[in-house]
């Protein structure tokens, strides 16, 4: 039994991956790979899956939940362009690799973009507050979770202007006020499901509203919202693991219950990330992330044992990022507070060996 600490893709409960398999052999007598997206059983999926979403994160009327592919890097482009109105002009808040990637796509299609908050000076390590919001932009954007530098928004950024949110590595980790959002996207493959979906949550008013001269019919909200998620063929397989996954965390006391196990979670290596002397936190304990937790060594000259001692315990995925170095543990819905102890049993003992 191995520890999955990966970023992603990463972990799913046991009981979707053997479901899943099944379906693979075995769909109503046919596998879940060869049969018809237009079949009506996969439309059931399909249509279920957009419910579960609903219920899961408490989704109000007026808004439509779409599966594409191009993953949340695709995201980027598709949320600039259907959110680009009169002023070609949005607002971006850079807490790292990913929310750069987002800037960048924005740049691309034409936007002049106002980074009016960022935490580039402590290489990401926190999450910039009391930023000045612009007011003459077409959208504010933000990135909720900083999956490689382990700090996560704890606030919807205040603003009255349309916000869009790539919510890829902490969607159904813990509530959200969707009312508050015009779009937000997440790929499936960290809390969701296998790579393949793209999650879009799409505030029904802001389709087929841009003023983008460039506009590919796949990156039209609009186009997808019409046909129900089934303009072209969906990744059928990672849709069907979604639906599985959300009947299994809606069946586990939704995303309330999940935060829960999730603050229990953090709170216990976040515990011994503070109590441990051989080891440090990064990020400040008010930014800290649930989901991504960064730490480094005290003593670069104790790496090779604390790998060796984390390897023989069955872990895996614990190294960071290159670009931070030291360690992520990313615990993801699924990850049980049974492999979070095994973490922290190890670092104790690693402590307790060196004094
Ligand atoms: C993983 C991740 C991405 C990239 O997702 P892809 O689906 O691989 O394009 C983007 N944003 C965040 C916050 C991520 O964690």
């Amino acid at each position: 039994m191995k520890h999955n600490f990966g970023a992603g893709p990463c972990i799913l409960p046991q009981i979707v991956f053997k479901e899943a398999a099944e379906a693979v052999v075995d769909f109503n007598g046919l596998s879940i790979l060869e049969i018809s997206h237009r079949s009506p059983e996969f439309v059931a999926v399909m249509e279920e899956a957009q419910e579960l979403v609903k219920k899961a994160l408490d989704v109000p009327q007026g808004y439509t939940v779409l599966f594409i592919q191009g993953g949340a890097s695709l995201g980027f482009t598709i949320a600039a362009l259907n959110m680009m109105r009169q002023t070609k002009k949005a607002g971006y808040i850079n807490t790292g690799t990913w929310a750069k990637g987002a800037i960048n796509e924005a740049k691309a299609v034409g936007f002049d973009v106002d980074i009016f908050a960022s935490s580039e000076d402590k290489n990401f390590s926190y999450i910039p507050k009391g930023a000045a919001v612009p007011t003459d932009v077409d959208y504010i954007h933000y990135t909720s979770n900083n999956t490689i530098f382990g700090a996560q928004f704890h606030e919807i950024p205040d603003t009255n202007l349309p916000l869009v949110c790539d919510m890829s590595s902490d969607i159904f980790s813990r509530p959200v006020d969707v009312s508050k959002f015009d779009i937000i996207y997440a790929g499936a493959q960290k809390n969701l499901g296998p790579a393949g979906a793209t999650l879009y949550i799409v505030k029904d008013e802001i389709l087929g509203k841009s003023t983008s001269e460039f506009m590919p019919k796949y990156l039209n909200l609009k186009n997808h919202s019409d046909k129900g998620s089934m303009m072209n063929t969906p990744p059928v397989f990672s849709v069907y693991t979604a639906m599985l996954n959300l009947r299994d965390l809606i069946a586990n006391g939704g995303v309330i219950a999940a935060e829960k196990r999730n603050q229990e979670k953090a709170d216990e290596l976040y515990g011994e990330i503070d109590r441990n002397p051989a080891f440090t936190g990064t990020v400040p304990v008010e930014d800290r992330s649930n989901m991504n937790i960064t730490f480094l060594l005290e003593d670069d000259a104790d790496k090779a044992a604390f790998d060796a001692a984390w390897h023989a315990a069955g872990i895996v995925g614990l190294k960071g990022h290159r670009s931070v170095g030291g360690y992520r543990a990313s615990m993801y819905n699924a990850l049980s507070i049974e492999s979070v102890k095994v973490l922290s049993k190890v670092m104790r003992d690693f402590k307790t060996k060196k004094q």
